[in-house]
């Protein structure tokens, strides 16, 4: 998986809020992460933000990792699945200030 640095992966996920997908529907559910490895998608998996179908996750054993999972959906009915996109690796102080600075800015969703 690609990693970017983090100000430049954060722009390429685009519009996002601080939760609005529900994602319980589709745990249980592998996707690529940014460490390398592969996870299940379970309820307790952190998410830092949503997009439109498309989350930024915690990596379970590192939180340094950042993943922008993109949620396949065929014509928005039928889950297809998990998609590790690119990733991220939070290595400084600072990167991890710009993180939560901007994760701080983003709106919550009303839908919940
Ligand atoms: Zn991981």
């Amino acid at each position: 998986m690609k990693l970017l640095p983090v100000d430049s992966f954060l722009d390429s996920f685009g519009r996002a809020m601080r939760n609005g997908m529900d994602l319980s529907l589709y745990t249980g559910h592998p996707y690529e992460c940014a460490c390398g490895n592969t996870h299940t998608f379970e309820l307790y998996t952190e998410t830092l933000c949503h997009g439109f179908w498309r989350v930024v996750a915690v990596c379970p054993d590192d939180p340094d990792y950042l993943t922008h999972v993109k949620v396949r959906m065929f014509l928005m009915v039928k889950f297809l699945g998990f998609k590790g996109v690119q990733g991220t690796h939070i290595s400084t102080d600072e990167e991890r200030a710009y993180l939560n600075f901007i994760i701080e800015q983003l709106p919550w969703s009303s839908r919940y």
